[in-house]
C-alpha cells in the first residue's frame, strides 16, 4: 500500500527536483501530531522535517510544553519541497495527503496541531481540497480548539501559526506563546491519556 503513496508523491512534477521524500519524525506511537506545509531546503537535504529555522522555532515551542520528540508526530501536508518553498498546488495536496491520511489512521492522535493555513485548512475542511478556500485562515482562528471528525477519528484540532511565521514577524510571539498554554492546557488534561 505504501508503494501507492509513493508513486502518487513520484508523479507529481516537484518530486523531480527533490532530493528527498520527507516522510516524518517522532514517536509512531504519539497521541500529539504537528503537521506543517512542506519541507524546505533542509528538510530535503536530511529528508527530515523541521529542521531548519523554523524547525529551532518548533523545537522551542514544545520544550516550552515540556514535549520532546518522544511524545509528537512531525509530518507535513506535501512530501517533499516545492520550488522556492512556493505555496502547494491543490493538485500537489491531492496527491501528496493520501499517505499522511494513512500515517494519521496508523497514528491515530488524539490531537493535532495544524501549523498555519494549509494545514489548518486542510483539516477544517475534512480533507477536502477544493473546499479549503473557504475556510478561515489562521489569523481568524489560531488558538481556537476544534473537536473535527476526521477519517473517522475524533481528533482535538489546535490551529498555530506556522512556526516560520515567527522568524518574519515577531510580534506574533505573543500569540504564539498564548496559544502554547493552550496546548499545555490541553496535553495536561488526564482524559487525553
Ligand atoms: N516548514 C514546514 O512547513 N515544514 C517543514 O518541514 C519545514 C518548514
Amino acid at each position: 500500500m505504501e508503494l501507492e503513496y509513493i508513486r502518487l508523491v513520484k508523479e507529481t512534477e516537484i518530486f523531480k527536483n527533490c532530493k528527498n521524500i520527507v516522510i516524518g519524525k517522532g514517536n509512531e506511537k504519539a497521541e500529539i501530531m504537528f503537521i506543517g506545509e512542506a519541507p524546505g531546503r533542509n528538510e530535503d537535504e536530511q529528508g527530515l522535517p523541521f529542521v531548519g529555522a523554523a524547525g529551532k522555532n518548533l523545537d522551542n515551542l514544545l520544550a516550552k510544553v515540556g514535549l520532546s520528540l518522544n511524545d509528537v508526530y512531525i509530518a507535513n501536508i506535501l512530501k517533499c519541497r516545492p520550488p522556492e518553498n512556493r505555496n502547494p498546488l491543490p493538485e500537489e495536496i491531492k496527491a501528496h495527503t493520501p499517505w499522511l491520511i494513512e500515517q494519521i489512521k496508523q497514528i491515530k492522535p488524539k490531537v493535532i496541531c495544524s501549523l498555519g493555513n494549509y494545514s489548518t485548512k486542510f483539516f477544517l475542511s475534512d480533507g477536502k481540497i477544493d473546499e479549503m478556500d473557504k475556510m478561515p485562515g489562521i489569523t481568524q482562528i489560531h488558538g481556537k480548539i476544534k473537536m473535527i471528525e476526521f477519517h473517522g477519528l475524533k481528533i482535538k484540532l489546535i490551529p498555530l501559526f506556522h512556526p516560520a511565521a515567527i522568524i518574519y514577524n515577531r510580534s506574533l510571539i505573543d500569540s504564539w506563546e498564548k496559544d502554547m498554554e493552550i496546548v499545555k492546557a490541553e496535553i495536561k488534561q488526564k482524559t487525553l491519556f
